[in-house]
């Protein structure tokens, strides 16, 4: 069973529209807590657009171009925003594939020593994925959605939220740059993302 309390709804205006929020805490076995946010629009729909994007403080914040969470993000929020199914964001705290942010910069400087990106991880003793869509399944239930149109380009992601929801993907294609070309590269080699 999991534990986890809901906050109030509140508005979210931002640079891509108007949004409501609320913010999902998650109680884990381990006595840790994950605080998640669900960022959505009035007009959600029956089969609203989705997004579940995994916190990357590096991409989300910073711009880094290591990968395409920053560009992804930016992407989805504005599709949701003007999508006419109305639409909703999960922005699940789960850093650097589920290893948290710490490790993940112990895996970049690994790949700064020529490691890819599932390999780094392997090589500090976590498998390539470690993200878990459990509290989706209570998100979604809590809105009463049982259809998605989903925005990925991750099999892995609809396979795990296959159990929440009846799936339809679409894709969300960013541009590659110089630096995270081998990273994309990675995703579609070894985690058989579709790009
Ligand atoms: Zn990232």
């Amino acid at each position: 069973m999991m534990k986890y309390d809901i906050s109030n709804q509140a508005k979210l205006p931002t640079r891509f529209g108007d949004f409501l929020t609320i913010s999902f805490r998650e109680y884990l076995a381990d006595s840790t807590i994950k605080e998640h946010l669900v960022v959505f629009t009035q007009n959600l729909s029956k089969t609203p657009l989705v997004r579940i994007h995994s916190e990357c403080l590096t991409g989300d914040v910073f711009g880094s171009q290591k990968c395409d969470c920053g560009n992804e993000l930016a992407l989805a929020m504005e599709k949701i925003a003007q999508s006419e199914e109305g639409g909703m964001l999960i922005y699940l705290r789960q850093e650097g594939r589920g290893i948290g942010l710490f490790n993940k910069i112990n895996a970049y400087a690994l790949q700064d020593m020529g490691y890819d990106t599932v390999e780094a991880n392997q090589k500090l003793g976590f498998e390539g994925d470690m993200r878990s869509y459990e509290i989706v399944g209570e998100i979604f239930k809590h809105f009463n959605i049982t259809e998605i149109n989903l925005l990925t380009n991750n099999p892995r992601k609809i396979h795990a939220l296959e159990p929440y929801a009846k799936v339809v993907r679409h894709s969300i294609i960013t541009p590659c740059n110089p630096h995270n070309k081998a990273y994309l590269e990675v995703k579609k080699q070894k985690l058989g993302h579709l790009l």
